[in-house]
C-alpha cells in the first residue's frame, strides 16, 4: 500500500500538518504506521474540488456508476483476509470479526451497485388539464462521512456507498484511532473509474479538522455515527447552515429473557450480544432483563460462560475477545466497574484489568447481577465488555424495562411464544426489534436506526438510505398544442 498514511486531498495523495502514531491496541508495541493530519486549508480545497466532481459524476450513466460500486465492493470482498487483518490489528477485534467486517462492507458497495440500477422516478397527472408531473430523486451534493473507530470499515462503507450510488461527492473523516482500515479503502475508491476529487480522505482529530468540515457551508449532508455529545454538537453546526443531517449515536439495548425461552439459546445470545466486538457495539446487549423464574440459571449459565471466554491478541488463535481499543476506553470501563459496585451491583464475574504477554488493553468479560434499571450502569452507554443481570416479575414488567431508557436502537426478546413474541415486536420502542436472535448483527439491504437519543434523521441501509442521500425534484409539464 504506497500510500499508506497520507490524506487524498482534491484528488492527490497528500501529507499533512502534523503527524500519529497508529499502535496495535493487542500489543503496543507493534506500530501499524504514522498517519498525516489533514490542515483546515487542505479540508476546504478538497470541498472545492468535490462540487465541481460531484457534478461529473451526477452525469455519469448509471451502468457507469454501477461498476464502480462493483469494482469496490467485489475487491474488498476478495480481501477480506487480508484488510480483515489490518482492522483487527489497529482495532482489536478477534480476527474473525475483522474478516466478516470487511466482507460485509464489500457487501454494502455490491448491494448499492444494482441500487444505481434501481433508480426510478414516479410520475401523475396534474390537477391542471394537459399537465404532467415527473418526479425524481437528485444527489444533495457533496456528503459529510464521520465515522467511528468501532466499525471503522463497515460503518463507513454504509455510508460512502449509497452516497456515491445516488450522485454524490463524499469527504470522509474517519476516526482517528483507526486510520489504517480508512486508508486502504480510499486507495481502492480513489482507484476506480470517479472524476479526480469525487471522493477525499481527512483524517484528523474530531474536534479540530471534524468540526471544521461540519461547519463548512460546503457540506450539503453531514452522516455521523458516535457518540451523543458529539452527535448534538454537529448537529447544532448542521443547523447554523441548514446543512442536512443524519446520526447514529449510542444506545443501551436489552435483550428481554422469558421463563419459557431456550435457556441455552438465551445465554448464547447473551455472551455474543454482551462481549462481541469488546462490548464495543451500539447495539451490544448491555442489559440483560431476565424473568425470575428462570433467573438464577441463567446467570448461573451466564456466568460460566463469560469466565470461560478466551481473552486475547486479537490476531491468535483462539481469541475469542479481544482487547478494548483504547487506554482512554479501558479507563473508562474500570471506572464503570467501580461505579456499579458502588451503586449496590454485585460483580459476578470479570471486569478486571488482565495483563497478557504483550503490552495491550486487555480486560476480562464483567456480569454485573442485582443491578436495577435505575443504576448508571444500566442508563448509560459503556461501550464496555460489561453487562448487568436485571431480574423481572413477569412479561409485561421486562417490556416496560426494556423500554425506560433515553435510547432505542435495539431491543430483543428469547421466548417460544408467538403471542410474546408478536407482542414485543410492537411495543418495543426501538428501531430493530430481534426475536430469539441477538441484539447484535443486522442486514445491508434494510432500513438500520432508532429511536430517541439513538438516531435523528432519516435511516441508514438498504433503499431507505435513498432519503437522506437525494433531494426530490417535482417537475410540471405543459405540453401545449400539438
Ligand atoms: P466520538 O463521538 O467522539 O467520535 C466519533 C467520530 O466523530 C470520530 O470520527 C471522531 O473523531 C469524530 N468527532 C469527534 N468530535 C467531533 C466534532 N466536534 N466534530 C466532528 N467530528 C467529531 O466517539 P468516540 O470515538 O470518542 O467514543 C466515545 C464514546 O462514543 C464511546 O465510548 C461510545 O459510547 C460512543 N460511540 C458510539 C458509537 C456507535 O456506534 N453508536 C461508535 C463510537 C463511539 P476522532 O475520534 O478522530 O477525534
Amino acid at each position: 500500500m504506497p500510500d499508506l498514511g497520507r490524506n487524498l486531498i482534491a484528488g492527490e495523495w497528500a501529507g499533512g500538518v502534523a503527524e500519529i502514531e497508529n499502535r496495535n491496541p493487542s500489543d503496543l508495541n507493534d506500530m501499524i504506521g504514522m498517519f498525516a493530519q489533514a490542515g483546515a486549508d487542505q479540508v476546504d480545497a478538497t470541498l472545492d474540488m468535490a462540487q465541481r466532481a460531484q457534478r461529473a459524476w451526477a452525469g455519469y450513466g448509471v451502468e457507469r456508476k454501477q461498476t464502480v460500486l462493483m469494482a469496490i465492493g467485489t475487491e474488498l470482498m476478495a480481501r477480506a483476509e487480508e484488510l480483515g487483518t489490518l482492522l483487527s490489528r489497529e482495532e482489536g477485534k478477534p480476527l474473525a470479526e475483522g474478516k466478516g467486517e470487511v466482507y460485509r462492507a464489500g457487501q454494502f458497495f455490491t448491494y448499492y451497485a444494482a441500487e444505481c440500477l434501481r433508480q426510478l422516478g414516479e410520475n401523475a397527472d396534474s390537477v391542471r388539464d394537459g399537465v404532467e408531473i415527473d418526479m425524481r430523486r437528485e444527489p444533495v451534493g457533496t456528503v459529510a462521512i464521520i465515522s467511528p473507530w468501532n466499525f471503522p470499515t463497515a460503518t463507513a462503507s454504509w455510508k460512502i456507498a449509497p452516497a456515491l450510488c445516488y450522485g454524490n461527492a463524499v469527504v470522509w473523516k474517519p476516526a482517528n484511532i483507526t486510520p489504517a482500515s480508512a486508508v486502504a479503502l480510499a486507495e481502492i475508491i480513489n482507484r476506480q473509474d470517479i472524476p479526480k476529487g469525487l471522493f477525499s480522505l481527512v483524517m484528523g482529530s474530531g474536534g479540530g479538522i471534524g468540526q471544521h468540515l461540519v461547519e463548512s457551508p460546503k457540506v450539503n449532508a453531514i452522516s455521523f455515527t458516535g457518540s451523543v455529545p458529539v452527535g448534538k454538537a454537529i448537529a447544532v453546526a448542521a443547523i447554523a447552515n441548514l446543512t442536512k443531517v443524519q446520526m447514529e449515536m449510542g444506545s443501551k439495548n436489552a435483550l428481554a429473557v422469558m421463563e419459557d425461552c431456550d435457556l441455552d439459546l438465551a445465554v448464547t445470545l447473551a455472551l455474543g450480544g454482551a462481549f462481541g466486538g469488546s462490548g464495543q457495539k451500539c447495539t451490544a446487549s448491555s442489559r440483560l432483563v431476565v424473568h425470575e423464574a428462570v433467573h438464577d440459571a441463567f446467570v448461573e449459565k451466564l456466568v460460566a460462560g463469560a469466565r470461560l471466554m478466551k481473552v486475547g491478541h486479537a490476531l491468535a488463535e483462539g481469541t475469542e475477545m479481544g482487547p478494548v481499543v483504547s487506554q482512554q476506553q479501558l479507563d473508562e470501563n474500570l471506572a464503570y466497574v467501580t461505579l456499579g459496585t458502588s451503586e449496590g451491583a454485585e460483580l459476578a464475574c470479570g471486569g478486571a484489568r488482565l495483563e497478557m504477554p504483550h503490552k495491550g488493553y486487555y480486560m476480562s468479560p464483567g456480569v454485573f447481577v442485582n443491578t436495577t434499571n435505575d443504576m448508571r450502569i444500566n442508563r448509560e452507554e459503556m461501550f464496555a465488555p460489561l453487562t448487568g443481570v436485571i431480574r423481572v416479575g413477569s412479561y409485561d414488567e421486562a417490556l416496560s424495562v426494556v423500554n425506560d431508557t433515553r435510547f432505542g436502537l435495539t431491543s430483543g426478546i428469547v421466548t417460544r411464544s408467538l403471542a410474546r413474541a408478536t407482542h414485543f415486536r410492537r411495543n418495543a420502542r426501538t428501531g430493530v426489534v430481534t426475536v430469539n436472535l441477538p441484539t447484535a448483527g443486522t442486514d445491508y439491504h434494510v432500513p438500520f436506526g432508532g429511536r430517541g437519543e439513538s438516531s435523528y434523521g432519516p435511516r441508514e441501509q438498504g433503499r431507505a438510505a435513498a432519503e437522506f442521500y437525494t433531494t426530490v425534484k417535482t417537475a410540471y409539464i405543459s405540453a401545449g398544442p400539438v
